[in-house]
Formats: structure tokens, sequence, C-alpha cells
């Protein structure tokens, strides 16, 4: 392989090869110069606050700021788009000599008349940590006035890495919790937490819960409103997703109102289905014909699912999966997806999982498996390259490297547009892995590793094979 590991990342990167004691350098900030994919402190809190879709996100700063992450998720919204928007201050170099609180509050001011928000956020930027101005003071007198939370997120760009963002809005969503009547909230009921409605996932999420008789207060933040987190402290269980991004919520929230929490993904059949036998499981005192309800559901999702996946299956055995996401819980769940398609995952990591995230990972990968923390573009072609890979998983920021080395790329990040959740969207997966490895594309353009495109001579696949056998 290429040398290009620098040598203060070397521990961040593992080749699992049976040792017992499973250990990687992880949870710290970025090697300067090592060009990490990761996003700054305000894109971590832009990210999971965004879809709160009927309130007003104004990014305190330099246009780019906001340029840069205008609309950053697909995160649809089943009513009032005002999320989707894209405001900021602006400020010039006027204004980091003489200080952006009063422009800050001109658009506050401006933005609340003309567009009537649930309620603000102010993002704080690299500069405006730099410069000094006082958000909380103007965010107070702005609530004062217009009778709407206002809420400053603390997320400076450059006072940490993604985590501290994911960590600003947790604090800045727990300002908005506990304002709401909770009275005619269900005792079955839970919050769903770390789901960003991208291509309307949380709505097949939430008509699971409904169908087993739970009731869902809050969606934070997919699809998110501010009324429902409100009153998010009324619900019974958090149930948490995206664990990096907001399970420290989850614990604000155990701590102040004692609601407990429970970690969940929504990926792939076993963890979908274990999501839900876990709610069932809290709730089975409550109600004791919840499990079955949980397991007639599984067993419904399933019976359609299963024949179809394999089908899949025929053509991508013993293809060769990379995975590189933001968190870790996706990579877990993509692991067991993959090989319910028959494929081995020989390439994972993530921006920001933990310790114990990575030796979980260690855990459910085979033997020779990369594993990788923080990782940046060159480590991941060198390792695609190494490992001759079919496909590559991750986001925006993964997909020129797959398609520069001539790799098939599936987005399981912000920008998908396919529901790649519950049952449903592990059959859309599916789908669009084999759409993708069995390409005759890659006969066209040949992998930069050198090595012969595998693309199989011919699909078997009836839901939709592909013209592979036209272009011999
Ligand atoms: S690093 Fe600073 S200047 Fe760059 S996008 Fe983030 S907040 Fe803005």
């Amino acid at each position: 392989m290429e040398q290009v590991i620098f040598t203060e990342r070397a521990n961040q990167i593992v080749r699992k090869d049976g040792a017992v004691d499973f250990t990687i350098a992880c949870n710290r900030d970025s090697l300067a110069g090592a060009v990490s994919q990761r996003a700054c402190v305000f894109c971590g809190s832009r990210v999971v606050l965004y879809p709160i879709a009927d309130a007003l996100h104004l990014v305190h700063g330099p246009i780019g700021c906001a340029a840069y992450t205008w609309d950053i998720r697909g995160a649809l919204s089943s009513g009032p788009e005002l999320h989707r928007l894209s405001f900021s201050t602006d400020l010039k170099e006027k204004d980091v000599i003489f200080g952006g609180e009063k422009k800050l509050y001109q658009a506050l001011t401006e933005l609340i008349a003309r567009h009537k928000p649930s309620a603000a956020f102010v993002y704080s930027t690299c500069i405006v940590g730099i410069i000094g101005d006082d958000l909380n003071a103007v965010a107070k007198r702005v609530e004062a006035e217009q009778g709407i939370p206002v809420i400053p997120v603390a997320s400076e760009g450059f006072k940490g890495n993604k985590r501290e963002g994911y960590h600003a809005a947790c604090k800045a969503l727990s300002k908005l919790v506990g304002r709401g009547d909770v009275s005619a909230v269900s005792p079955l009921s839970v919050n769903i937490l770390g789901d960003f409605n991208l291509a309307g996932e949380i709505w097949i999420i939430k008509d699971y819960y409904q169908r087993m008789g739970v009731e869902v207060v809050a969606t934070l933040t997919g699809d998110g409103r501010v009324a429902d987190i409100e009153k998010a402290h009324g619900a019974a269980l958090n149930v948490v997703q995206c664990s990096g991004a907001t399970q420290d919520l989850a614990v604000m929230m155990q701590e102040t109102y004692g609601t407990p929490f429970i970690r969940a993904s929504y990926f792939g059949i076993e963890d979908m289905s274990q999501a839900l036998y876990d709610v069932a499981k809290f709730f089975a005192e409550k109600d004791p014909g919840i499990m079955d309800r949980a397991k007639a559901l599984v067993r419904d999702e399933l019976s359609m699912l299963y024949p179809k996946l394999q089908e899949y299956k025929k053509d991508l055995k013993g293809k060769k999966a990379a995975v590189y996401v933001g968190g870790a819980f996706k990579a877990f769940s993509l692991v067991k997806s993959f090989r319910h398609l028959g494929m081995d995952v020989v390439v994972v990591g993530s921006q920001t999982g933990t310790e114990e995230d990575y030796k979980e990972l260690a855990a459910i990968t085979d033997e020779g498996t990369i594993i990788v923390d923080d990782a940046n573009p060159l480590e991941l072609s060198a390792f695609i390259k190494e490992k001759d890979v079919d496909i590559f998983v991750g986001g925006v920021k993964e997909r020129p490297i797959a398609f520069k080395l001539g790799v098939g790329f599936c987005d399981h990040n912000h920008e998908r547009k396919e529901a790649l959740e519950g049952f449903a969207g592990m059959l859309n997966f599916a789908r669009e892995v084999h759409a993708t490895v069995m390409s005759p594309v890659w006969r066209f353009t040949p992998r930069r590793s050198g090595k012969a495109a595998s693309a199989a001579t011919s699909c078997t696949s009836p839901e939709r094979p592909c013209d592979c056998a036209e272009v011999k």
C-alpha cells in the first residue's frame, strides 16, 4: 500500500487481526494538515437543528458559513418549510471592527416579522467567537419583544470538532424542552431522537410505533416542530438513534426530567427489529400485548422483504464494500445489512465514533477488516484500492473518491433521496447496491487499482434486471 498514513494517525487505523484486546485511538481533535472529512463545530450544530421546520435558523457570521450549510440535509417536512431557507447576518469588515450585535438584532426582528416562526435559533460562527458579540443579550431582548423562544447556539467553528457542534445543538434544544403542556401525553409514548427525516424516513418509523400503539410526542429533529419539542419531557422514553448527535440531549433530559433513554438503529433487519422489540419490552408492564404486536409487525414486514433480498443476493454474493460514515451506529447496521446481501465489509470507519463504538465494530467484522477513525481522502483512497472494493458507502465528501477510483457509490448521508430506514428502506438499499455494483458502466471505467471490473456478466434479479448482457 502507498505510504499515506501520518505517523500521528497510525493508532487511529487498525487492521482486525484476531487480537483479544482491540484498541484504537479516537474521539480526539483532527490532526492539522490531515484534511479530515469532518465538518466544523458550527456545521455540526446546523445539521442537528436545521430539520426543525417551523423555526427560523439565522447564521450570525459571514455569508459563506450560511451558504456552506444551506439545505444541508434532505430533511423533509410534512408542513412548513422555513428550515430550507438559509438566513445570515452577512458580517462584513465594518461589523468585525465595530461589532455585529446591532445587525443581529435588526435581522432577527425583520425575519420574525416576515416569517412568523415558532422559535428562532441563532448560530455563532468563528468570527463571532473572535469579536465577542453577546448573543445571549440580543436573544433575550428579542425573545421578550417578540414573544417566541430565541435560542443562541454556541457553535463557533474553531472551538473543537464536529462533536462539539452536536453538544451545542443539544444544549440549545434543552432550552426548548420543558416549556409545553404535557397533560394529554399518553403513558405509552416516546420521542424519536437522532433521526433527520431524510427522504421521509421518520414517517416510516413513526408508522411502526403507531402500529404498536405507541404515541410519538416529538421527533428530534426530522420533521420537527417547536411545540412538540416543548412537550418532549412528557414522553415516557427517549429512543436515541444517532447517538453522537443527540445522546447528550437524552442525558440532559434524564438528569432534568428523569426520562430514560435507549439506543436504537433503524437501518437493516436486525437493528430495526431490535429497536421495536426494545421499545415493546420497555412498555410491556403497562401494556402486556405490545410485544405480540411488535412481533406481528416484524413478521409481516419480513415475509415481504426476505424473498426479494434473496434475489439480489444471487448477484451480490462475495462482492466487497467499504463504509465511511459520520456516526458509528450506522456502520454497525451497514455491516449487518451487507451480510444479508452476501457481501463483505472490508473497510469501515466513522468521523465521530467512540472507543466503545469501535470495539462493537471490531466484534462484528471479519478478520483483516480495516477499521479507521476520522479518515482523510488519501487514506480512504488507499484502502479502497488495496481491498479492491465493489462499492463505497459514504456521504457527499466520499462520493468523488469512489467515482475517481472507478468504484460504485451509495449515498448513505445527508443528501440521499431514497429512504434507507426500516424494512422498506432495507429493500431500497439492496436495490441501490445491486444497481450500482452490477452496473455495466464499470466495464468502461476500470478501477484505478488496475484490477478488472468484476461486475457479473448477467443479473438474475427479477425486480430490476440491469442491461449488462447487452454491453458485452
Ligand atoms: S469553520 Fe468557521 S468560518 Fe468556516 S464554516 Fe465553520 S464557522 Fe464558518
